[in-house]
């Protein structure tokens, strides 16, 4: 059966790292829609122009843009036996819309990690990520490194500036509330406590999407 996932969570609970694990655990793609994003802003492509603005400030893309990005994302045939959503559904309308666009391919496991908002502030000020390919740096690793995969400068992302997180967090949680209430009504939100170590995090985690398909 298609194994499909959606981890909701605060910037800095460590959403991407788990959704890497989960999904190679899984055997099915990592779907981040900030990446894809991030990746169309780097390419310069006219998705890109219309929302460096938008993620520069810390807010949301509008839903209409979104929902076509992930409909495109999982009609590639990688994502036939499952995803991992990693950022997408935000909102209620990109709940409902992504409701549609799983239909037929089993059901959704929604999982929610929770971390205490001050250990959130305090990780994404000391995030760094490669300028080159993106990817996080291991939690505590110093200024100055080079990235592990491919050996780029280390550097803070454009929106983990003190002022954009707090309003990536005030962001987050506006819109997060609707949005778990849409899937507990449907019986589908699971929580996995985010602020213990990586480790035991995954493992809760896989607890959580394995008790989903019983
Ligand atoms: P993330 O890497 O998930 O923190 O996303 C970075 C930024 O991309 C967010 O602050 C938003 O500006 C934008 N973004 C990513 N996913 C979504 C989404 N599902 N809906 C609206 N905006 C999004």
């Amino acid at each position: 059966m298609a194994q499909n996932v959606v981890l909701i969570g605060p910037p800095g609970a460590g959403k991407g790292t788990q959704a890497e694990r989960l999904a190679a655990r899984l055997n099915v793609p990592r779907i981040s829609t900030g990446d894809l994003l991030r990746e169309a802003v780097t390419l310069g492509t006219p998705l890109g122009g219309l929302v460096r603005a938008v993620m520069a400030r810390g807010e949301l893309v509008g839903d209409a843009l979104m929902v076509d990005l992930v409909r495109e994302r999982l009609e590639r045939p990688d994502a036939a036996a499952g995803f991992v959503l990693d950022g997408f559904p935000r909102t209620v309308p990109q709940a409902e819309a992504l409701d549609q666009l799983v239909e037929g391919r089993g059901p959704l496991t929604v999982v929610e990690i929770q971390v205490p908002q001050a250990e959130l502030v305090r990780r994404l000020g000391a995030r760094l990520v490669c300028g080159a390919c993106g990817v996080n740096a291991p939690p505590g690793t110093g200024a100055g490194g080079r990235c592990g995969r491919c050996g780029g400068a280390l550097v803070q992302r454009a929106d983990d500036g003190a002022e954009v997180v707090g309003e990536r967090l005030r962001v987050f949680a506006r819109a997060a509330e609707p949005l778990i209430a849409f899937y507990r009504s449907r019986g589908l939100h699971r929580a996995v406590d985010g602020a213990p170590a990586p480790d035991e995090v995954f493992a809760a985690l896989e607890r959580a999407v394995a008790g989903a398909g019983r």
